[in-house]
């Protein structure tokens, strides 16, 4: 009875932790970042991951260079379909959990720089963005979906 209690319990451990390899999947050492080339491991606050169905991930040094990616996968990843995608996350700038990039809302033009220069600074809530706008003096709060090709060539030269 005691032996079968304790495989219960290892049997446990073990799927909470699979579980949990499969919802985050973290860079290593030597992950790039596909679109500019750095090491991502270097940023955790500002880690951004798209994760697809067979549990491979991209990392990204900033959620700028993530929509970048996500707005031309042929040049960046030939054979991925955006369709696809299991789970897209980013890095949330005040409690620095992973959220959902979809469901999190972005500031531009604030005096908040990543790794590569003015972004995308990702907020949990609408509420949070707000904040963060008012203490950075950012110029837009963005939902997912406002996020075009152009609004990052002009966030990218500082055009706000
Ligand atoms: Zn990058």
């Amino acid at each position: 009875m005691k032996r079968r209690l304790f495989l219960a319990g290892l049997g446990a451990a073990c799927c909470s932790r699979l579980l949990h390899a499969q919802a985050l999947p973290k860079p290593d050492r030597k992950d790039l970042c596909p679109v500019c080339g750095m090491l991502v491991a270097k940023y955790p606050n500002w880690l951004a991951t798209i994760v697809w169905p067979d549990g491979h991930a991209h990392f990204f040094d900033g959620a700028k260079d993530m929509f970048k990616f996500l707005q031309d996968l042929p040049k960046y990843a030939p054979g991925h379909r955006a369709g696809e995608i299991s789970r897209i996350l980013v890095t949330d700038f005040y409690n620095l959990e992973r959220i959902d990039a979809r469901q999190a809302w972005y500031v531009i033009g604030s005096d908040v720089y990543g790794p590569m220069g003015h972004e995308f600074v990702p907020l949990a809530s609408k509420a949070d963005a707000g904040d963060f706008q008012k203490e950075h003096k950012g110029r837009s709060v963005l939902a997912f979906d406002q996020i075009s090709p152009a609004l990052v060539a002009q966030v990218d030269a500082g055009k706000f």
